[in-house]
């Protein structure tokens, strides 16, 4: 029902009026479906970008389908950055500011992306999905509501052994299916765009390497957000603090009165993290303590902690908890040395963007010409787009249609990803009518 006919239709309806226009060479779903094949798994505390070299696959190949498309300036730096430009068609194309489309070609750490075998539930009817290579992975209306928006459309996941890498091979193809679909229909008017495919956006390594002079935009959207609508401005202000307690080791049968272990005062303190400021136990738009790994010994514990909030008065006064715990469990083990050390890691990059608001308004208008009901969402994570903001280039997140990133459970939809590339080719005629 929700087909490739039903997306030719919306491209019709894009705004052009009296004209003939042409479907992608490919769509979107059969360019998402040939991504997710390709294993592009990033790996943490690596010393090189990318971290593994597999992404250089789809990294290669994406630059050699955005020449077939026409793009320009293409390239593939030395970590394994994708950068290329779409020239605009305007008379004079400097009167519209250069716009950048982001999308990430690693993923998650977390679970296997080796042979995805992407399994489309045609016509999903409703209920429960079982994903056919592990009856256990199920995902369940209960836990995504979203999938009773999804009737009549069909529903991509994995097989239950891998993850599915929506996150982000989706925003990847509606960026592609974008450039093809502007391509086929020069009537549409668009400014120059800028493109780029990032490597290791989930290890936090690839966007350091991110060459935004050379880039090109001037303001900048990532395309590797959750469900169809959901537009975001806003990420955590992010710190990360580890707590280190030092006691002592000696054999334990001699241990009396020498031995000073550290694993009971790790324990302490562990015991003083409220029930009710935990990942597990918040959303929206409270923050969070979240100690998430660390090491226990006698000698030498420690734990490492993560500060979330969306205000940085909520991440002081977080701070502040964490170093009062600190000093309440340093007086019970008065022979266990503790130390705080706190790191900043990001901050909301809405400090920065509330001084662009056309940039979300432009994508809302996007979205509702799309027939989609936009709406704000905080992130409760960082993007890349939020470190490239507070660089220079203001650079929000919009949906791919996706969810339930880095785990077996991920699916996107034909009409997710049909949706949002048609956002996408709303976005850039938007901003060639506004200026
Ligand atoms: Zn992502």
């Amino acid at each position: 029902m929700k087909s490739f006919l039903a997306f030719v239709f919306s491209i019709i309806c894009l705004g052009v009026a009296n004209a003939q226009v042409k479907a992608p060479t490919e769509p979107v779903m059969d360019r998402f479906l040939r991504y997710v094949k390709i294993d592009t798994q990033s790996q943490e505390d690596q010393t090189t970008v990318p971290s593994t070299r597999k992404q250089l696959n789809l990294a290669n190949l994406l630059a050699k389908e955005l020449i077939a498309l026409g793009a320009q300036n293409v390239r593939v730096s030395e970590f394994g950055i994708v950068y290329a430009t779409v020239p605009g068609n305007l008379a004079d194309n400097s009167k519209v500011p250069v716009v950048g489309f982001i999308a990430h070609m690693d993923t998650s750490p977390a679970v296997s992306g080796e042979n995805v075998n992407a399994i489309i539930h045609k016509n999903y009817q409703g209920g429960d999905i079982v994903l056919p290579k592990d009856t256990s992975q199920v995902i369940s209306v209960a836990k995504n509501p979203v999938l009773k928006e999804l009737i009549g459309d069909d529903i991509i996941t994995a097989d239950g052994t891998t993850l599915l890498g929506s996150d982000d091979k989706s925003g990847i193809a509606e960026i592609m299916t974008m450039i093809d679909i502007l391509r086929q229909n020069p009537q549409i008017k668009h400014g120059t765009l800028a493109i780029a495919f990032t490597p290791d956006e989930e290890v936090g390594g690839g966007i350091e390497k991110f060459d935004i002079k050379g880039f090109g935009a001037k303001v900048a959207y990532t395309v590797d957000g959750e469900e169809l609508g959901e537009i975001s401005d806003e990420t955590w202000s992010a710190r990360t603090a580890t707590v280190t307690f030092q006691g002592k080791s000696t054999h334990p049968g001699s241990a009396k009165g020498i031995m000073v272990n550290a694993m009971y005062a790790i324990g302490d303190y562990l015991g003083r993290f409220p029930k009710d400021m935990l990942p597990e136990t918040t959303e929206g738009r409270v923050g969070f303590v979240h100690p998430y790994a660390g090491v226990i010994d006698v000698e030498t514990s420690s734990v490492k902690v993560l500060l979330r909030d969306f205000d940085v008065s909520g991440l002081d006064a977080k701070e502040k908890m964490q170093r009062d715990m600190v000093a309440e469990t340093a007086k019970k083990f008065p022979e266990v040395k503790i130390a705080i050390n706190v790191e900043e890691n990001y901050k909301n990059m809405k400090e920065v963007l509330k001084e662009f608001p056309e940039l979300t308004n432009n994508a809302m208008e996007a979205a509702r010409r799309a027939g989609l009901k936009p709406y704000m969402k905080p992130i409760r994570g960082g993007t890349d787009g939020a470190r490239l903001t507070l660089q220079g280039l203001p650079t929000p997140n919009l949906f791919t249609g996706g969810s339930n990133f880095h785990g077996k459970l991920e699916f996107n939809s034909r009409r997710g990803l049909d949706k949002s590339t048609e956002t996408l080719v709303h976005l850039v005629q938007i901003f060639a009518e506004k200026s």
